[in-house]
């Protein structure tokens, strides 16, 4: 054991104070010119976060519990405590679930919700908690998009006048940054990818695809697949879940089509990074 002079020690603890200040820094704002796309592991449901090349900050849902609070921690860093966007998909538990943690630990800039899903959400806590929190609520839907330094997000769904029920009325959303492009499919079903072929057609080609509702069998329709085409697909979804998620069948569909895939039940937490051009898929396992 090093035994260091009392005045010594007090540079050292200086010292480590500083690396961990620029360490930290490092995590605080990726301000690189790349895009990040973390898939979480969180177990059984969805929760993607993504950060653009200036830092702006989204992330669309929080799993089912608080595990998005240490996921979140481990990308943003100490001394970021600011997401700008929280989408919420729809109001189920493994996408809704973890969002109140979200909301008690972090500074949010904006909450978006699909724009018939008022009604739902107000059977939770949710609406409650971003009103006392002052938070804006913006109710969005299909034909609205947006641009943040350079991050494109297109919204495919909901419908702003027709009445869908839970997973149906999902938000969709396109993030394109640069030429390249993610659809995120919240957990449509199959009768929801046949509106959205007919309602935005070839707008919906992406180079990868958040897989709709966990890899379940009414979803990801051949149709479907033919018109996004991507290039690779993101399965979310937890280890052993009892919905025998994901089907058998998607996983054959996406070999007949020459689609490789990453599950988070096998792969644990999924990056993609991007420069606009070329992207690169970093797996936990
Ligand atoms: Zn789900």
């Amino acid at each position: 054991m090093i035994i260091l002079p009392r005045k010594y020690v007090k540079y050292c603890a200086i010292i480590f104070g500083v690396a961990l200040f620029f360490w930290q820094l490092a995590f605080a704002n990726n301000g690189s010119g790349f895009l990040e796309a973390n898939f979480f592991d969180i177990g059984q449901g969805d929760a993607i976060f993504i950060e653009g090349p200036d830092g702006f900050q989204i992330l669309i849902d929080g799993g089912p519990n608080s595990t998005v609070l240490e996921k979140l921690g481990k990308e943003m860093g100490y001394f970021d405590r600011y997401i700008d966007i929280v989408v919420a998909t729809h109001p189920d538990k493994d996408h809704a679930g973890g969002l109140m943690d979200v909301l008690k630990y972090y500074n949010v800039g904006e909450v978006w919700i699909g724009v018939l899903e008022n009604y739902y959400f107000s059977q939770s806590e949710f609406l409650r908690v971003l009103e006392e929190k002052k938070i804006f609520v913006r109710y969005v839907k299909t034909g609205d998009n947006f641009n943040f330094n350079g991050l494109n997000v297109f919204v495919f769904n909901p419908p702003p006048n027709e009445k869908l029920k839970d997973n149906e009325s999902s938000v969709v959303l396109k993030i394109l940054y640069g030429g390249v492009s993610f659809l995120l499919t919240a957990d449509i079903t199959a009768g929801v990818e046949k509106k959205l072929i007919e309602s935005a057609g070839n707008a919906l080609d992406s180079d990868i695809l958040k897989t709709a509702h966990h890899g379940s069998k009414t979803s990801t329709s051949e149709n479907f697949l033919k018109i996004v085409s991507p290039e690779i697909a993101v399965i979310q979804v937890g280890k052993d879940n009892s919905y025998g998620h994901p089907h058998q069948t998607v996983l054959e569909r996406f070999e007949l089509f020459g689609i490789p895939f990453f599950r988070n039940d096998q792969n644990g937490d999924i990056e993609i990074i991007s420069d606009g051009k070329n992207y690169t898929v970093n797996l936990e396992k």
